[in-house]
């Protein structure tokens, strides 16, 4: 039977060391966050950041919008928050509606207040192996898999999923750690390969957001995996893994909820404060 592989340890550890940061610094660190319309699970993430933002002695100024607001409005508000020397850092809250182009919204913010790494230079300082400027859902795996003490140099390696907030950036940290990275997508489905994939991974990571994509027979013996999913079905919260067989193969797996979940908003105030250090 797999060990469980919670998040919740690992983000109190990494709790203390933001307070110590937080209490060296000369004003508490603020993250302005906006939230577009409300949607329930933006809504939620936000409850979980504000709580997170209090513990930690860091400032969380919430700016709320309507849904039919124009591109431009939020722009606007943006660049003041840019602008703004008591602001350190910005996450703007997604889904955005349809007229609203997120990657579009995620040049606007400052790099250097980019709390979230989906600005394109922090993007492209990954390539350069700098994993501090990575999406807060990507390292937040990578604190996971830290927390096992195990080499993942040379490992076979599959990464389901390859969006700019978690599949691409995570491939990147892997390959710097040395992992030898696979990356399947909607393609790899259409041609019926993600059976074949995932049975050779050492390290299995998913993030696709469909309840039981992966079959947990397909696990292979002593795998490591980290289910990134959240998905609703029959009224519970689950991820993207069959976890019932899949704990029955893997050496270690994640628990949805409760796996990589705590761990991402704890790495978004990570990435606020050391922002924050650079700026004071
Ligand atoms: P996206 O929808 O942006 O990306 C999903 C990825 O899955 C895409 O790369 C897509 O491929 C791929 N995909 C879709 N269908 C298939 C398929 N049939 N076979 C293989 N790959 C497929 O989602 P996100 O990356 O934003 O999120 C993924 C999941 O992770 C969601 O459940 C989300 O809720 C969760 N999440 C959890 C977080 C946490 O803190 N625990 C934080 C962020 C997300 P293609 O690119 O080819 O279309």
């Amino acid at each position: 039977m797999a060990k469980l592989l919670e998040g919740k340890p690992v983000a109190e550890k990494i709790k203390e060391a933001i307070r110590l940061s937080v209490q060296n610094l000369k004003q508490a660190p603020v993250l302005a966050s906006i939230l577009v319309g409300n949607n329930l699970g933006a809504a939620s993430y936000v409850s979980s950041q504000e709580k997170t933002a209090a513990s930690l002695g860091i400032a969380y100024r919430l700016y709320k919008l309507n849904d039919n607001i124009t591109e431009n409005v939020l722009i606007d508000l943006i660049n003041k928050l840019n602008a703004d020397k008591t602001v350190n850092g910005i996450i703007v809250q997604t889904p955005l509606g349809p007229q609203m182009d997120y990657r579009k919204i995620s040049e606007v913010i400052s790099a250097q207040k980019d709390a979230e790494g989906m600005h394109p230079l922090n993007m492209g300082h990954v390539i350069f192996g700098n994993n501090r400027a990575a999406t807060c859902t990507a390292s937040a795996v990578m604190e996971l898999l830290n927390s096992t003490g195990i080499d993942l140099c040379g490992k076979e390696t599959v990464v389901v999923g390859s969006s700019e907030i978690v599949g691409k950036p995570l491939a990147l940290l892997l390959l710097e750690r040395l992992a030898t990275v696979t990356i399947c997508h909607i393609g790899t489905s259409k041609a019926g390969k993600l059976k074949e994939h995932v049975r050779k991974a050492d390290l299995l990571i998913s993030a696709v957001g469909q309840a039981g994509i992966i079959n947990g027979e397909w696990i292979k013996k002593g795998a490591i995996v980290v289910d990134v999913g959240i998905n609703r079905a029959n009224g519970k919260i689950v991820g993207d893994v069959g976890f019932q067989a899949a704990e029955k193969r893997a050496s270690y797996i994640t628990p949805v909820p409760g796996g990589v979940g705590p761990l991402t908003v704890v790495i978004l105030m990570r990435n606020l404060v050391e922002a924050a250090k650079l700026q004071q």
